[in-house]
């Protein structure tokens, strides 16, 4: 079996610092987010304006946006329902099949395509198994987190050392 690393890519505070320039300047035209915990909470329904204007800078910079989420169709319509993106929900992550489907949708080659994420086993696992690379954000809202992703969290932990001894 190949080894799949768990270490992210690269890693951010937030998606803002991710900026049109620097996904050119890193050779990415399409973008996969993920939604809960890495453009909003949970708890948060519908984008902000922040949001939305980070998000339509990148489709105007010629980047295609779309969003992968395990939550269900439900949320994630709603999230998407002002901006209208590319959608998968359920994805089902860390299963690559959410990634290999909106790579075939945009003719996106593996070195094109970046995964956004918060999530060490979920985001940056699918990234890696689909051959893509996965750019990492802190959680923004940590506490509203269920018992399941908390454990995960634990589980992260050498992984994201790993990330800041091989950067440093
Ligand atoms: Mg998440």
């Amino acid at each position: 079996m190949s080894k799949i690393s768990l270490a992210p890519d690269k890693m951010f505070d937030n998606i803002y610092e991710i900026t049109p320039a620097l996904l050119k300047a890193d050779g990415i035209t399409t973008v996969i987010f993920d939604v809960d915990n890495t453009i909003a909470p949970y708890s948060v329904a519908h984008p902000t304006k922040e949001m939305s204007e980070y998000l339509f800078s990148l489709r105007d910079n010629g980047i295609n946006v779309a969003f992968a989420s395990n939550n269900d169709g439900q949320r994630v319509e709603k999230f998407n329902r002002t901006l209208g993106f590319f959608t998968i929900s359920k994805a089902k992550k860390p299963s690559r099949r959410a990634v290999r489907k909106i790579m075939r949708k945009f003719g996106a080659s593996k070195e094109q395509t970046l995964v956004i994420g918060d999530q060490l086993f979920t985001d940056c696992l699918c990234a890696h198994r689909a051959g893509v690379r996965a750019y990492i954000v802190e959680p923004i809202d940590r506490k509203d987190e269920g018992w399941f992703v908390k454990v995960k969290r634990i589980f992260e932990k050498p992984h994201i050392r790993h990330f800041k001894r091989r950067k440093a």
